[in-house]
């Protein structure tokens, strides 16, 4: 049955839970208390799948608004006494896919295969997040990364698909990557954090004024390119 969890309600843990449930439930309180939105996390949601036509379990749903924009995520945990494989991964991108949920967490215990965690991170419709709990307690989390990144602004909802570049001489990694609804190339400013759109050639940062160069950028392949940084921005 559907539970309401809030930061004043939060779940009561019995000592007679499994630990799976323990899991479950801290995974609730912890979200219930990042979560900004209006409406209070769902704690073992049934939802009637759009494609199976059948009630599907979520572990926790979340409705609302992060930083402003409408967002529905539904969360799955698993503490198994083995790390999480691809499989676990594939069933819950399809369960996300049944529901029409265009984001999905995936709280893991015992660790990931490496399979696992491919898989999850090349999700992108739905996008999926992979969080590891840490010697057994939650890190401190934000879903930014769940939020729409594209930085053309007659695109709605679109996710730039990050890769990073190597800079020349060691330096730092630029990122860059193509919004995966519609294709324009973004890269993330190395000075002010900003995320810009950019043609092949030269780029700058229209935040901050930092310039760098584009270059074998290829928008038929996945062939990581090169993002130079050419000079710095102002603060
Ligand atoms: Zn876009
Ligand atoms: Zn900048």
């Amino acid at each position: 049955m559907t539970i309401y969890v809030t930061t004043d309600t939060p779940l009561n843990i019995s000592p007679t839970d499994p630990e799976w449930k323990i899991f479950e439930k801290d995974v609730a309180n912890f979200v219930a208390r990042l979560d900004s939105s209006s409406k209070p996390l769902q704690y073992d949601a049934r939802i009637m799948g759009v494609v199976s036509r059948v009630e599907r379990q979520v572990d926790v749903l979340v409705e609302g608004e992060l930083n402003g924009i409408p967002i529905a995520v539904a969360i799955e945990c698993k503490k198994y006494s083995r790390a999480i494989d691809v499989g676990e991964i594939d069933a819950f991108v399809g369960k996300l896919r049944d529901l029409s949920v265009d984001k999905g967490v995936f709280y893991v215990y015992d660790g990931v295969t490496a399979g696992a965690r491919n898989r999850a991170d090349g999700a992108l419709h739905p996008k999926v997040l992979l969080r590891e709990s840490v010697s057994g307690s939650l890190v401190v989390d934000d879903w930014d990364e769940l939020l729409p990144d594209c930085p053309n602004e007659n695109c709605y909802g679109g996710m730039v698909n990050w890769v990073a570049s190597r800079q020349p001489a060691g330096g730092e990694d630029v990122s860059w990557g193509y919004c995966d609804s519609c294709g324009t190339f973004a890269f993330s400013c190395r000075d002010c954090g900003e995320v810009e759109s950019a043609e092949l050639g030269s780029a700058e940062c229209f935040t901050c004024g930092a310039k760098y160069k584009l270059e074998t950028v290829d928008y038929q392949s996945t062939e990581i390119g090169e993002v130079f940084q050419l000079s710095r921005g102002v603060d």
